[in-house]
């Protein structure tokens, strides 16, 4: 089979068709270099000029402050749930969490092993359909940072506006939604995203560090766990993911061509709005997410039974709509619309939906 078919994974998930394409035709060779992206040395010209042109789209598209720094690191974002409390998190403080799904807990989980790291606010309770409201905030004034997570994957549930925390420097895990909207980067100390969901290939983390944090970090940690030595290094204290950032590079120019962040934006509200109002329009489908909670990028909903959850996966899947199972925890439907989703694809799950209705209510 060599036809694309709608690809609704979660992660690695859809890249832009343009980008493969670029990709596949400077696979053996890049122009004016005789070997491949792969094949070169992470410190040559080639690589910097690459590497150059990651940082500088992303700088472009995020509009990135002169005080930020740019760091493409390894471990995932996960890692980054250690690094940040082992570096910004000192024993006589603590840091506030604030939980709207399963990746927060993570990040706390590992905030915990680390030092103090207290619950702001959860929405647990109701099954993490939606983000608190700023009167649920608990907030230490005096907190090391305040650590959130700007769209939840595996419930569906985004911020739209990020929490207000006065002086505290504010953290943010923006794995799957980094690059799908404008942010204000100077509201933020520090973001980082995985870049398998919104960006690029797995195996590369983009962080965003504001300079004046790096101050904060107590010596002795681990050379590689240390922000400190990516930053002197420019991310190649050790060897990179190559690859990655090449893609990534590719991925921002796609993105800067299609107008970027608020283009972008326009796009996939108006991607999710198609399923949002499929959902909306009957009782057989019932949204996770409360509406103002509801996520651009990963669109969540049950059907009225399992059995029935597992025959549209199933339908879906032969029809040639892959990745639509929700996530093992929760369970249900996850429609995974990424940057570089199309359209098209949008329009035929809801197509499918209305079809997969008429015939199983
Ligand atoms: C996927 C995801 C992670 C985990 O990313 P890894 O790169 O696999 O460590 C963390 N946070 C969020 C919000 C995610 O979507």
């Amino acid at each position: 089979m060599t036809e694309r078919i709608h690809n609704f994974s979660a992660g690695p998930a859809v890249l832009p068709l343009p980008v493969l394409e670029e990709a596949q035709r400077d696979m053996l060779s890049l122009p004016g270099v005789g070997m491949s992206l792969m094949e070169i040395s992470h410190r040559s010209k080639t690589f910097d000029e690459i590497f150059g042109r990651a940082e500088s789209g992303l700088r472009q598209l995020l509009g990135v402050p002169e005080n930020y720094q740019v760091l493409f690191l390894q471990g995932g974002a996960s890692l980054q749930f250690s690094m940040i409390p082992m570096n910004f998190l000192p024993p006589e403080s603590s840091a506030d969490y604030i939980i709207t799904g399963s990746w927060g807990k993570k990040a706390l989980k590992e905030g915990k092993r680390a030092g103090n790291a207290n619950v702001a606010a959860t929405t647990a309770d109701g099954g993490f359909t939606r983000v608190p409201g700023s009167d649920e905030l608990k907030l230490d004034p005096k907190a090391a940072y305040v650590h959130f997570t700007t769209n939840e994957t595996i419930e569906g549930v985004e911020w739209k506006q990020e929490p207000a925390v006065g002086n505290v420097p504010l953290v943010a895990d923006a794995s799957s939604d980094i690059l799908s909207h404008p942010i204000p980067v100077d509201k933020y100390a520090l973001i980082y995203a995985g870049a398998q969901k919104n960006m690029g290939p797995s195996g590369v983390t983009l962080v965003i560090v504001r300079d004046d944090l790096l101050k904060r970090i107590p010596d002795g940690l681990h050379t590689m766990l240390d922000y400190r030595t990516h930053v002197e290094n420019k991310s190649l204290y050790n060897t990179p993911n190559t690859w990655g950032i090449y893609i990534i590079s590719l991925v921002c120019k796609w993105l800067l061509e299609k107008g970027g962040l608020e283009a972008m934006h326009r796009e996939n509200e108006a991607k999710a709005q198609l399923i949002y109002d499929a959902i909306d329009s009957t009782a057989f489908y019932r949204g996770h997410a409360d509406a103002d909670s509801r996520s651009i990028m990963n669109v969540t909903f049950r059907l009225p039974s399992e059995e029935l959850e597992k025959k549209f996966t199933a339908e879906a899947t032969a029809g040639g709509l892959d990745g639509l199972k929700g996530h093992r925890s929760v369970g249900g439907i996850r429609a995974s619309i990424y940057n570089a989703f199309p359209l098209e694809g949008v329009e035929a799950l809801v197509a499918f939906m209305k079809e997969f209705e008429r015939k199983n209510a």
